[in-house]
């Protein structure tokens, strides 16, 4: 079909190794598109942990997450690799001549040479708060992520979850001068946190100066007014007792779980949920599909970024074989070769 885009390279995930993947490729002269189901690339990186610092890239004595996927950005620039965000890739499958049909939520179609699985922890799908009906609030009064806090703005606010996400928001918001709720209430499961101490520690101080609230217990119900809108969550305490509570909108941080997701069902080798890779080249049990990060395993696999780096290294290098089956590959140094200076255009 007309629509379909052929290319030598595939990636599946924009985290910092899917990035990478494009610069080693790009080094070989092999051109790639990237596919994320996020709507930003950077993968754990940006979603999980923007603004903590990381400390264990060579070189970098410090970055942040986000400054870390901004570098890799803009080093991968010269090789105008595509990205294709907010869809995740659902099918995979090998054509008679060889090539992988690849197709996303979205529709995109491509039909590539090889295929690099840099999909991490799998797709980010946030743990959902498991009270019957309430499912149908999401999107308009129940939230799983933060996109727009001007929507939360003179609100009666209920955030649930005891992790950072939780926390910070909480404090953003009590803390906002433009996007002030009406009120903010925090619940937890119990009294005792999985985040920064000086967070919780500021928590409890707002609370003191009833600046916001925070309630011990779970969500266990809901009640909707005329209009159909939640205007009531019921919360459980471990005293047994349910209280009512009332509220505009509702914020849900339970993390994300990772899942796999569709990469099960594509007839590779998986060992405890990851792909398993030679370490010669990161192929996996399907020749010209190859897996990178946090994805794969092999004996001594740690997920660390700088594994993920070398992986992807190694792997272009596997790869080139099937898009230049003619051609011997030699390895060189991107200070001192000239034909590297022109791929980057740094001439
Ligand atoms: P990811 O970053 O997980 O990215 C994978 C991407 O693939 C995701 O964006 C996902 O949406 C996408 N994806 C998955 N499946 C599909 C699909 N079917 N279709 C489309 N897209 C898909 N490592 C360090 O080296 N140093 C540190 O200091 C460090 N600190 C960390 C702190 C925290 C809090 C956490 C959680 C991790 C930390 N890590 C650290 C680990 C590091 O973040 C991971 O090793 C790294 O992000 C792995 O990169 P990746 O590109 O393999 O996968």
């Amino acid at each position: 079909a007309a629509d379909i885009i052929e290319t030598d390279a595939v990636i599946i995930g924009a985290g910092p190794v899917g990035l990478f993947q494009v610069f080693e490729l790009g080094l070989l002269e092999i051109k790639a598109h990237v596919i994320d189901t996020l709507a930003h690339p950077g993968g754990q990186c940006v979603e999980l942990y923007p603004d903590k610092p990381i400390y264990d890239i060579p070189a970098v004595p410090v970055c942040t997450g986000q400054e870390l996927t901004d570098n890799l950005l803009k080093q991968i620039e010269p090789f105008g690799a595509t990205l294709h965000l907010g869809q995740e890739v659902t099918v995979l499958e090998r054509q008679a001549d060889g090539r992988f049909l690849v197709e996303t939520t979205k529709s995109t179609r491509l039909l590539t040479k090889t295929v690099f699985i840099a999909a991490g922890v799998g797709s980010f799908q946030p743990r959902t708060l498991k009270v019957d009906g309430l499912g149908k609030f999401e999107g308009s009064q129940l939230f799983y992520r933060v996109r727009n806090p001007a929507q939360f703005a003179n609100k009666n606010l209920v955030i649930v979850g005891g992790g950072d996400s939780a926390l910070d928001w909480a404090l953003h918001f009590v803390q906002s001068s433009e996007n002030k709720p009406e009120s903010v209430t925090l619940i937890h499961r119990r009294d005792g946190f999985r985040a920064a101490p000086a967070s919780v520690a500021q928590m409890h101080a707002l609370c003191e100066q009833h600046e916001m609230q925070f309630l011990v217990g779970q969500v266990s119900g809901y009640e909707e007014n005329a209009e159909g809108q939640l205007h009531m969550i019921k919360v459980t305490g471990n005293d047994g007792i349910t209280r009512r509570l009332p509220l505009d909108m509702l914020l849900v941080f339970f993390g994300l779980s990772p899942k796999l997701g569709p990469i099960a069902e594509w007839g590779l080798e998986i060992e405890r949920k990851q792909l398993v890779v030679d370490t010669a080249k990161f192929q996996t049990s399907i020749p010209g599909i190859f897996a990178v990060g946090d994805i794969n395993t092999y004996p001594g696999k740690k997920k660390l970024i700088l594994s993920g780096f070398h992986e992807a290294a190694l792997a272009a290098f596997g790869a080139a074989p099937f898009i230049f089956p003619e051609k011997k590959i030699h390895l060189q140094y991107t200070t001192t070769s000239p034909k590297l200076h022109k791929v980057l255009g740094v001439e």
